[in-house]
């Protein structure tokens, strides 16, 4: 997952940076670092934690120059040490440079053991750092066409922000698996980020999205971008950022976030329909769909859960119990809205089942009569190797588990999921999307 953002030409970057990070916290919580360039020197400041603890007024006066680049960490390779943090900065044979990485490389290890072999050394645990290795290893004399040549070694699902001291590169593997967006900021310069959502945020005004296989180059005294296409595009976009993990005021491949979430409820409420007095969401996730659900199928939409939103998402803490504990922190019922009702709930996804079991048991304490599971996806029943930190195959419960044996763990009265070809029909059937956690086709070899 994570976000990164890179903007160019601008006397505030650094500041630009920051918000865009901040309107892209969701993506990831656990570290976030920036690195700016004032063309002659890089300057990172990165460290565990979220946007607005790690950056401050005197922390963004030190990160000087008008490039930056900007990183939210989600750890789904790497440990959960500092040094993973991102951007990952370097010196090397031609001066300096840093790296914001977002999305996971398959062929990592033995990218990474090649190396070590020919007696590289390692800081982190991060695929990132493969990246660097690579681009100082290379014997070619331009930065351009060391990155070309090290992409062409790295395999998997990356969009990258890469910064010398005087130009910055954005590239998005050749299956734009993950979302990567170019826009203009109204005063001056560019911005290139994860989500559109920073855009808003930044006053940027969307250009398109960088395409799958594409590389856009920023230099220093010029005012236009420069774009090559390195790759054939071969697009599988993830379909789990239209389920999940964007924000729903996103536009991800021209299409709404928000949007894309509510057809798949209405889908969802065509496909699996139940006798019910209310629709209700698991807030925050559930949300768009449920009202898509509800519009479909004439059942009330009401709040039924209210979210205490002090506590962050529950899927970040590590440990199981430490999970449940949050969930039950997090959610609350309104019993005199509920008791003696029929309820269908709506969420985005079950993954190991937690969530969804607890939800249930909280509406039957609040004296619901009936519960009725109805889930935005399909089954996940393969383990993401791309970038969405889904588990092994052990810990996914509809991996293991028909729908009615998950029905009975989680203590429902009845439990469906959106099929494959709802989903994919509720994305618009306009493009080949990345679909391995439910139907397990890893398409990077
Ligand atoms: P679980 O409780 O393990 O079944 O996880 C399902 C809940 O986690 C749902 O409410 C989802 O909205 C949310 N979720 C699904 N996928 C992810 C993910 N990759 N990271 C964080 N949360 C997720």
């Amino acid at each position: 997952m994570c976000a990164i953002v890179g903007v160019f030409g601008n006397s505030e970057a650094s500041r630009v940076a920051y918000y865009a990070l901040f309107a892209m916290q969701h993506r990831g919580q656990e570290a976030t670092g920036i690195s700016s360039s004032d063309g002659v020197k890089i300057t990172t400041v990165k460290k565990r934690g979220l946007v607005t603890d790690v950056f401050d007024e005197p922390t963004l006066s030190k990160l000087i120059g008008d490039m930056a680049i900007g990183h939210n960490r989600y750890s789904t390779a790497g440990s959960e040490s500092i040094l993973d943090a991102q951007p990952v900065f370097a010196a090397y044979q031609l001066g300096e440079i840093s790296i914001a990485h977002n999305g996971n490389l398959v062929n990592k290890n033995e990218v990474r053991s090649r190396l070590i072999e020919e007696g590289a050394i390692f800081q982190s645990s991060m695929d990132t750092e493969n990246i660097i290795h690579l681009i100082a290893r290379s014997q070619k004399e331009r930065l351009q066409d060391r990155i070309i040549e090290a992409l062409e070694v790295i395999k998997g699902a990356y969009c990258l922000c890469i910064q010398s001291r005087t130009k910055m590169f954005a590239i998005r593997d050749k299956y734009g698996v993950r979302p990567f967006s170019l826009g203009r900021l109204k005063d001056g310069g560019y911005i290139v980020s994860s989500e559109t959502c920073a855009f808003d945020l930044v006053g940027a005004e969307f250009v398109r999205d960088i395409k799958p296989g594409e590389m856009i180059i920023f230099e220093k005294d010029s005012n236009e971008y420069k774009s090559i296409q390195l790759f054939e595009p071969d697009p599988h976009i993830c379909a789990f950022e239209y389920i999940y993990f964007a924000r729903p005021d996103s536009d991800i491949e021209g299409k709404n976030v928000y949007a894309t979430r509510k057809e798949m409820g209405k889908a969802l409420a065509r496909e699996h329909k139940v006798d019910a007095d209310l629709v209700i969401p698991v807030p925050d996730s559930g949300v768009s769909a449920a009202l898509g659900y509800a519009q479909e199928s004439g059942i009330p939409f009401e709040m039924g859960i209210v979210r205490n939103h002090y506590v962050g998402r529950t899927f970040i803490e590590p440990t199981q119990k430490r999970r449940d504990m949050k969930v039950k922190l997090k959610l609350s019922p309104i019993g005199s809205l509920l008791k003696g009702k029929r309820i269908v709930v709506i969420d985005d996804s079950i993954v190991r089942g937690t969530t969804a079991k607890r939800i249930i048991r909280i509406l039957k304490e609040a004296g619901v009569s009936e519960v009725h599971m109805r889930i935005a996806s399909p089954t996940i029943e393969h383990p993401c190797k791309y970038g969405i930190d889904t588990p092994s195959y052990k810990e996914l419960i509809s991996a293991n588990y028909s729908i009615s044996e998950v029905e009975d763990y989680i203590e429902a009265d009845s439990l469906d999921f959106l099929s494959v070809d709802a989903l994919k029909e509720s994305l618009g059937n306009d493009t080949n999307y990345s679909l391995v956690s439910f139907d397990g086709n890893y398409f990077i070899k």
